[in-house]
């Protein structure tokens, strides 16, 4: 009985700018700032908050599991509750499970940015890589683009104009809309945290006084978020039951690990409608998984 681990793969678009803050107040240019990469600075959705939102989500579709089992009034933390043994539990006098669907952060893959061609979507070698797709990676000041771009031996992303050095370019992203990778634009590794972080979407809002219900004194304030239409790439890592204990007894003893990758299943499904990260009142958040059956079909 060897010990297998599934890795599943999931894409996932934009429907709405997404916020997830640092928790942190005016850094630098914005009052509200995103989660970012440590090292490349590149924003991401950590994996902490995709774990949290499915698990709601999950929950809200398992008669009796909302809100407790959610993360809101305590855990039940039996053997046979697919969301407590999904995403782990703590109960009082130390008592604790790690869940057995671990999810990575959600990283950047293509990222929308206008341009005199209209929409583009700008990758780079590095990120690509990590789908398993190799390309060849332009100079700083330059850019491969896909045969959908109409250019004229240049190009602008934003402010930022490049020359074109190459317009074969066709990665071959499994789940990513054609549409997109028709429009898609490699840049080397080094420009791409600099144009993603060029043209992340920077809003102005105010607080509302609950009070008056008008805007509250002094209340102005900028936030930044990831674009609509961005693509994201993340895993969730799915143990199987059968190795683990919880009270003596192995959990989801009649689902196994099926269960554990149906209960991820429902609560992805849900991201497209109630969002992921903050600001989920001001539309924002949507975030559409493209292949919610990576696990397979139920
Ligand atoms: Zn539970």
């Amino acid at each position: 009985m060897a010990y297998q681990l599934n890795v599943l793969k999931y894409y996932a678009l934009a429907l709405d700018p997404i916020h997830v803050g640092t928790g942190g107040m005016r850094l630098g240019r914005v009052d509200l700032s995103i989660v970012r990469e440590p090292g490349t600075n590149i924003p991401k959705i950590p994996g902490t908050s995709l774990a949290g939102a499915a698990r709601a989500y999950a929950a809200m579709q398992v008669s009796g599991k909302f809100p407790g089992c959610a993360g809101q009034g305590g855990h039940c933390g039996q053997p046979d509750c697919p969301i407590c043994v999904t995403f782990g539990f703590s109960k009082g006098s130390g008592i604790s499970f790690q869940g057995l669907a671990q999810f990575s952060d959600a990283r950047l893959i293509f990222f929308p940015v206008h341009s005199l061609a209209g929409p583009v979507w700008v990758t780079c070698p590095h990120v690509l890589e990590e789908l398993s797709v190799t390309t060849t990676a332009p100079a700083d000041n330059q850019v491969h683009v896909a045969s959908g771009v109409q250019q004229s031996g240049k190009l602008n992303l934003g402010w930022l104009m490049l020359d074109v050095a190459g317009n074969n370019f066709a990665p071959q992203v499994t789940h990513v809309p054609q549409e997109i990778l028709n429009r898609s634009v490699l840049v080397s590794n080094k420009m791409f945290g600099h144009i993603v972080n060029d043209n992340l979407e920077v809003r102005t809002s105010v607080s509302i006084d609950p009070q008056t219900g008008a805007a509250a004194e002094g209340a102005l304030f900028t936030y930044e978020a990831l674009p609509r239409a961005c693509v994201l790439y993340f895993e969730v890592v799915i143990s199987d039951p059968k190795f683990y204990q919880i009270n003596g007894q192995q959990p989801l003893n009649t689902g196994g690990k099926q269960q554990v990758i149906d209960t991820v299943r429902e609560g992805l499904t849900l991201f497209e409608f109630l969002g992921v990260g903050g600001m989920n009142t001001r539309g924002m958040g949507r975030l559409r998984v493209l292949n919610p059956n990576a696990g397979g079909t139920p």
